[in-house]
Formats: C-alpha cells, structure tokens, sequence
C-alpha cells in the first residue's frame, strides 16, 4: 500500500509514521508513505495556496490550481509504472469536516486499494471544484473541526495500515476488536497483577481484582463472559 499525502506540512508526518507498528510497516516496507508539500506545484514567487473566497466572508480558501496540478503529478508517474505492471488501484481522499464519517469499515473498504492518495486543506477549508472533480470522496474523522487535514490524515493512514496482512504480528487481534462487527465493542482486557490495591477516584481505598472467571482456565465459560461483556459495553465487575 502506497499513501501520498498533500500537505503544506509535509514535516507533520515525519516522526508518527516512523513510530511503533506504522514504523515498522514502512521498515517492512509493507506501506510507503510520501508527503509532499503543495507550495511546488505553485507558479508564484510567495508560493501561494490560498486565496480569498468568493462572495466574501472570513478566511482564505484553498486554490483548486496547485491542488490539480498536484494530483495530476503524483499520480502520472505511478501511470507509468502501470503501463509495465499490472493495474493498480487508487483512491483520492479529501480530508474535510463535512465529509461522510470515517469508521472502520471505511478503513477496511480502503485497505483493498494499493493506493490512497490525501488531500489537507486549511484555513477556512478547500475549493468546492477538488470535491466535486478531483476527489473520490470526502472524509470526516469525527464531528469537530481541526486546523488542518494532516492529523485526519494519519488517522486514517493508521486505521488501514493496521488492518494489512501482515502488519499486526498476530492477525487474529483484528477478529474480535471493536467495531469488527458494526456497533460492538471489544470485551474488557486484564494483566498481572490478580489484584491491584489503589485509591478510588473519591480517595477511598480500592481492591481492584481481575474477575474471576479468567482465572478459572475454562475457555467456554471465559468465551460467554467475554461475549457478554462485549455486546453490552458493559465494564467488567
Ligand atoms: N470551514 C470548514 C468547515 O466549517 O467545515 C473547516 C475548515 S478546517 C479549519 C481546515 C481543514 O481541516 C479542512 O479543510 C479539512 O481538511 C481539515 N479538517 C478539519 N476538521 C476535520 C475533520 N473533522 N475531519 C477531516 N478533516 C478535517
């Protein structure tokens, strides 16, 4: 899986996609991840991305011209590549509040593409002609507005690259966790200590046991409890 993201900050991505398993799948070499800043597709002197909107208000909005000409660029030299191997897959993703809400099953949508190419807007947001004829689609990764799409961006770099063979080292932890059916949630996970003694939020004493049917070594017993504890969300007592 190749990710190309457009950015005016392609340095934002720079230390979290060499961290931890999204690290790892690039030393792998299972993901590539390309940021590339939109300012070299610009003609002018002050390398200008934005300007101001039509019919007034607030804000700078972002030009449809370099995000273009961009696009056309990181995409021609993969059509090449094509021309020799077989045909790829690929899809151009605006990060954008109004956008249809990301969830996992976008996430596992997306990770069938050998490609997915990012667009991040900024300011008061992006010319309305990116979503209508360059984009594939808009995403949203929750209802709030950040400044920028690079941290939706990595979101959603991470949610897909999780989700490619070979990129967690035990591939059944993608069977059972949250969301791998619509609308559940994991069960409630526990580790060493059996049983842990601290202060309550309150301040009053606690002793915090693990439950004791995962300790009872009867796996039919603990798969129920955790069947239960899953579809209900509730917490473990
Ligand atoms: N004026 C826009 C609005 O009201 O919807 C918000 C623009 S926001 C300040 C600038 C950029 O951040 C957007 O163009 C988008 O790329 C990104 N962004 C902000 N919130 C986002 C979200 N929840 N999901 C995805 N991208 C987001």
């Amino acid at each position: 899986m190749r990710f190309d993201i457009i950015t005016i900050f392609p340095e934002a991505f720079e230390s979290y996609v060499q961290s931890s398993i999204i690290g790892r799948a690039l030393r792998t070499k299972r993901i590539s991840v390309h940021a590339h800043n939109l300012r070299q597709w610009t003609a002018d002197r002050h390398k200008t991305v934005d300007d101001k909107p039509y019919g007034g208000g607030p804000g700078m909005v972002m030009k449809v011209e370099p995000l273009a000409k961009a696009v056309k660029a990181i995409t021609a030299n993969r059509r090449t590549q094509n021309a020799k191997r077989k045909k790829s897959t690929q899809r151009i993703i605006l990060l954008s509040a109004k956008g249809k809400l990301f969830t996992q099953q976008h996430a596992r949508r997306l990770a069938r593409f050998d490609r997915l190419i990012f667009i991040c807007g900024h300011y008061e947001g992006v010319d309305e002609r990116v979503a209508k004829h360059i984009a594939d689609e808009e995403l949203s990764i929750g209802e709030y507005v950040l400044t920028g799409g690079e941290l939706p961006a990595l979101v959603v770099v991470d949610a897909v690259t999780r989700l490619i063979p070979g990129v967690l080292g035990k591939q059944e932890s993608l069977a059972q966790e949250s969301f791998s059916i619509p609308g559940t949630r994991e069960y409630p996970h526990y580790t060493r200590p059996e049983v842990f003694r601290m202060k309550s939020k309150k301040g009053k004493p606690v002793r915090a046991a693990v439950p004791k049917i995962l300790l009872s070594g009867d796996h039919k017993a603990i798969a129920r409890w955790r069947s239960t504890h899953a579809k209900s969300g509730k917490s473990a007592s």
